[in-house]
């Protein structure tokens, strides 16, 4: 199939490492120039020059704090640098571990500006360049969690349960500006976020969690890879899927218990 996405401008938050460099990296399979971002210059500069020497597009990235508006700005500036962005992927952000009873408001605050604050800003302003190059398609990374809690997570559950009604309630509006916008939910994917975390609780024993927690939580068994969700998302932003539009889609390996 071709996604039709040769030369298209995708900006993807978080793209240095896991989900969202897989995303990245899909996208820059398809022809398409990237623009990425995170906070650490090396790791974002690293990933943007492998991604430019491997498929031959351009690949910029940004060094910035999405939690910010400053931040969020930087990216802004980046995409109309190179042309205005036809697709945006909200994905910067990470797992909390924390009681109610327990975590201070200024943390609920951080996990917000991040979760939710970023991909307002960022969809205001990059909408103003889709709308310029005549459409375009946004895609919120939100997780299984915004539906199906995990105990230990209260803040990352509530956040992005939030991201995921911001995502419907954006789609209404940027739908009339020929924007489509989506949510997917992933499951357990493997990325160095959830690596670190099981050497940190188990260390030499690491992987042998991994397989239990996957064991514990999804009907397949085992984690996905972040090329199995970027394909899909990749699908999703492309115009090959035309008439999705205000969905949450969810790429789980059977961890969802409910229809
Ligand atoms: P990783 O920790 O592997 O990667 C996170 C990326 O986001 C990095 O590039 C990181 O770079 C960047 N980032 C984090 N905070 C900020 C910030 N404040 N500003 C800019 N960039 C930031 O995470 P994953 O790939 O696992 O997760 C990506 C997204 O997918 C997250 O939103 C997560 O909630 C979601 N998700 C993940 C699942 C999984 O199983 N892995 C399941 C469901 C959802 P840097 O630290 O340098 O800023």
């Amino acid at each position: 199939m071709d996604l039709q996405l040769t030369g298209k401008v995708a900006v993807i938050t978080g793209g240095s490492k896991g989900i969202g460099l897989g995303i990245a990296r899909a996208f820059a399979r398809e022809g398409a120039h990237v623009v990425i971002t995170a906070r650490t210059e090396a790791a974002v500069t690293r990933a943007a020059q492998a991604i430019a020497d491997e498929f031959g597009v351009t690949a910029v990235p940004v060094a910035s704090d999405v939690s910010t508006a400053e931040g969020c700005q930087a990216i802004i500036d980046a995409a109309a640098g190179i042309g205005g962005a036809d697709i945006f992927v909200s994905n910067a952000g990470t797992g909390s571990n924390e009681t109610v009873a327990e975590a201070p408001d200024d943390k609920w605050m951080d996990f917000w500006n991040l979760h939710v604050m970023a991909a307002v800003r960022l969809s205001r302003g990059l909408a103003d360049q889709m709308e310029a190059k005549g459409g375009g398609a946004m895609l919120m990374n939100a997780s299984i969690c915004a539906v199906q809690p995990l105990w230990y997570e209260p803040i990352y559950n509530t956040t992005k349960a939030a991201l995921l009604m911001f995502g419907k309630c954006l789609s209404t509006e940027m739908i009339k500006r020929g924007i489509r916008v989506n949510t997917v939910n992933p499951g357990l994917i493997r990325t160095p976020d959830w690596e670190n975390t099981a050497r940190e609780l188990k260390g030499d024993d690491w992987q042998s969690y991994l397989q239990e927690v996957a064991d514990e939580h999804a009907d397949i068994k085992r984690f996905g890879t972040t090329e199995e969700l970027a394909d899909f998302c990749v699908f999703l932003c492309s115009p090959r899927a035309s008439y999705s539009v205000g969905s949450a889609y969810h790429v789980d390996g059977g961890m969802l218990k409910t229809v």
